[in-house]
Formats: C-alpha cells, sequence, structure tokens
C-alpha cells in the first residue's frame, strides 16, 4: 500500500489526478488605471479576446499591448440639433429661416449661402 492511501478510506475514493482537457492557453493580463493586474487564462486560439476588461474597483481595465480604446466625451454624441439649439434660440432660427426662403425665393440664394 502505498504511503499517500495510509490511513484514508478504501472503496470508491479515487486517487487518480484528473488531468483535465488539455487545451492551450494564453495568459492575458490586465490593468486598471488603479494598477490592479488579472490574469486569465483564454484558449490560446480563441478570437476576440477583449482588449479591456471591467476591474473589480469598476475602472476599465486594459489588456496590457493593447491601446486604450477612445473614450468618445459624452458632449460628442450630441445631434447637430442639439448643438445648433445651444447658439441659437427657436425664435432666432425662425428668423433664419424666414431670411433663407425670402433668399431662394429672390433668386438670391446660391450667391448668398
Ligand atoms: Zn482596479
Amino acid at each position: 500500500m502505498a504511503d499517500s492511501m495510509r490511513g484514508s478510506r478504501l472503496g470508491s475514493t479515487s486517487f487518480e489526478v484528473d488531468k483535465g482537457l488539455r487545451v492551450p492557453v494564453q495568459l492575458t493580463t490586465y490593468i486598471c488605471p488603479n494598477e490592479h493586474r488579472s490574469t486569465f487564462p483564454f484558449y490560446a486560439g480563441a478570437e476576440g479576446i477583449p482588449d479591456t476588461w471591467t476591474c473589480e474597483c469598476g475602472q476599465l481595465a486594459v489588456k496590457l499591448g493593447a491601446t486604450m480604446p477612445i473614450q468618445v466625451p459624452a458632449w460628442t454624441r450630441r445631434s447637430h440639433y442639439e448643438i445648433l439649439r445651444e447658439r441659437r434660440s427657436v425664435e432666432e432660427l425662425a428668423v433664419l429661416l424666414e431670411e433663407r426662403i425670402a433668399l431662394m425665393h429672390s433668386g438670391d440664394a446660391v450667391r448668398s449661402a
């Protein structure tokens, strides 16, 4: 009897080490702005290993070697109309529209556009 089995119960207990399914693994490390490092094993042939990972602290962690994705500031997501409305009131826009319509009817629209 092997020493490792001494004192253990005989029966259905298996001492065989389960080596599991062997697949090539690629360790991928992510670093967040707070310098937390998280490393995960991905299947080496996997496509689409994410460049970013949400760290346990809530920050966006970036894969080692990857570049930080450009964060589009919220203000660039405004529509053209929203930007226009910050510069002009509805009354001003109504006056401008009247002027443009008048120009179009007079035939001067191309010259003064
Ligand atoms: Zn973190």
